[in-house]
Order: structure tokens, then C-alpha cells, then sequence
């Protein structure tokens, strides 16, 4: 599934072949993906400029000109291909919709599995859609801090694994990334929110961001079937120090002449990998 750093790469691909561009061509080849396509997308989008983007989560949020948002979300399986536009091409299978502009880029959203979403609805409203206004923090905002991590943590029983995947608190973090913060900054998956103390908060606060930059420096995480916008993989699976490593040896304690293998929990139905001697366990 793509995660935000993949999500975030492939907003950037689009915002340099679409920002200022008018839309000359939109093409949508079914009803629905998750859901139906919004009415009559072609003519709403057709002859309209390409404002600017934002991301939120994991949603791509395109604005048009005449004060509308274009939402795309790439659910289980979707990609965006951007490049030229070469009219004599064979669409690729499962390409289920395309973007055009009036100087020949386009993007083409292909998605086997359609779980991904697109909607059209008003700018002004872009904060109170039914799939945004709900959505917790960002991770590279200023509004991620350790302070607002303590408001959300403390007093709770949570385990901060849990409660890092939880997209009403923080967004866009999945489960590779929240293995590797944790790793990161030393604290056992188990433990209790509440028990996070204020020093191991301001490292959760600055390792979040450094590790998602780097994900998206590197293009993203692709697992299995994960194409980048150009059609290369993308490197950060090369970054994991602990995901998907069980029974490897730890590269922390390697470095310090150790061994001690990656272990692996489940953890509300998903897989945490960790270091027992790194990530020391909850008291009791
Ligand atoms: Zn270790």
C-alpha cells in the first residue's frame, strides 16, 4: 500500500507537470473505484487551470481553478504514471483515469485492486470533507511536537505502537514507519503511552520527521508491487533496520560487537519488529 512518503513523492511528480497547467484532456474509463467517480469529472475539469497541491495524509488534494479540489487517493494498489503524453500509446490495463494538460503531460491513475478515491468538491470545504476533517496531526508540521504528542499520550493505557498507527492522533505513519521510529528511538513497542517519559517525547517528535524525509528522499518504501511515478522502485525498503529483518542480527548491537536478533510480535493484528536489548521492555 502506498504510505505517505510514497504518497508525498508522487504529489510532487504531479505538482511539477501540472502546477499552472491547464487541463485540456480528462478521461475516466468506469463508474467507481471505492466509490463512483463524481459526476460529469471531464467537463468540470476541462479548459481549468491547475492551481497548486497540498497533502493531507494520504490524500492528494489538487486545486483547480473556479475554486474547486480534485482529492485522489491511491488506496491498495494505485499508482500515478506521469510523463509525456503520446496519443498513439496503448493505455496501460487498469489505467481508470487520466489527467491531460494543454502543453502534453498527463498523469494516469492506474489502480487493479480500485480501492483508491477521487472526488471533486469545493476548496473551502477541503478541511471539513467527511474523509479529512477527522484526520489527526500531520507528521512534518510544526503541529507535531512533543507537547502535542503529550496532550494525546498521557494518562493512557495505549500501547504506543498502537496509538502511532492511530491516523485520529498522527497521520499518514503505517506500519514499516512506526517499527522504525520506535527502533529509533529505543522504546519497546508495548509499552504504555502514559509511560513515555518527556525526553523519549521530543525523540518520538524529531526521529517521526527525519525518518519519513529520508523515505521520501529515497522515494518512498515500495513494498511488493509498489511502482514510483517513473516506474523505478523506490529505496527506503534498503533504510529498514528492523522491519521484516526477524531473526536477523540488530545493526545497532552489531555495531557494538552484540548480537542480538530482530525479534517479531503481532500487535493489534500487524507485525512489530524490534530489538530486545534496544528497546527495552515495560516494566512488570
Ligand atoms: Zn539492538
Amino acid at each position: 500500500m502506498p504510505e505517505l512518503p510514497e504518497v508525498e513523492t508522487v504529489m510532487r511528480g504531479l505538482q511539477a507537470a501540472f502546477q499552472g497547467q491547464s487541463l485540456s484532456h480528462v478521461i475516466v474509463r468506469r463508474a467507481d473505484l471505492r466509490w463512483p467517480f463524481p459526476a460529469n469529472l471531464p467537463q468540470r475539469l476541462e479548459g481549468r487551470k491547475v492551481l497548486s497541491f497540498r497533502r493531507r495524509a494520504k490524500y492528494i488534494l489538487m486545486r483547480i481553478e473556479g475554486g474547486q479540489t480534485l482529492l485522489i487517493h491511491l488506496g491498495m494498489s494505485g499508482r500515478m504514471n506521469i510523463g509525456p503524453a503520446n496519443p498513439n500509446a496503448t493505455p496501460p490495463l487498469h489505467e481508470h483515469m487520466v489527467l491531460q494538460t494543454a502543453n502534453g503531460f498527463r498523469a494516469g491513475l492506474v489502480d487493479p485492486r480500485r480501492f483508491g478515491i477521487v472526488d471533486l468538491f469545493p476548496t473551502n470545504a477541503e478541511d471539513d470533507h467527511r474523509l479529512l476533517s477527522a484526520l489527526g496531526i500531520e507528521p512534518l508540521s510544526d503541529a507535531l511536537s512533543h507537547t502535542s504528542l503529550k496532550a494525546m499520550f498521557s494518562g493512557r493505557r495505549t500501547p504506543i505502537k498502537t496509538a502511532l498507527l492511530d491516523q485520529k492522533l498522527v497521520v499518514g505513519l503505517g506500519n514499516i514507519y512506526v517499527c522504525e521510529i520506535l527502533f529509533r528511538a529505543g522504546i519497546h513497542p508495548e509499552r504504555t503511552t502514559g509511560s513515555i517519559k518527556d525526553a523519549e517525547l521530543r525523540d518520538i517528535a524529531r526521529i517521526i520527521p527525519d525518518v519519513l524525509n529520508e523515505a521520501i528522499a529515497s522515494g518512498g518504501s515500495s513494498l511488493r508491487d509498489y511502482v514510483q511515478t517513473d516506474g523505478s522502485k523506490g529505496g527506503f525498503q534498503e533504510l529498514h533496520r528492523v522491519y521484516g529483518r526477524e531473526g536477523e542480527p540488530c545493526p545497532t548491537c552489531a555495531a557494538s560487537g552484540r548480537t542480538e536478533n530482530i525479534l517479531r510480535i503481532t500487535q493489534s493484528g500487524r507485525s512489530t519488529f524490534y530489538c530486545a536489548r534496544c528497546q527495552k521492555a515495560p516494566a512488570g
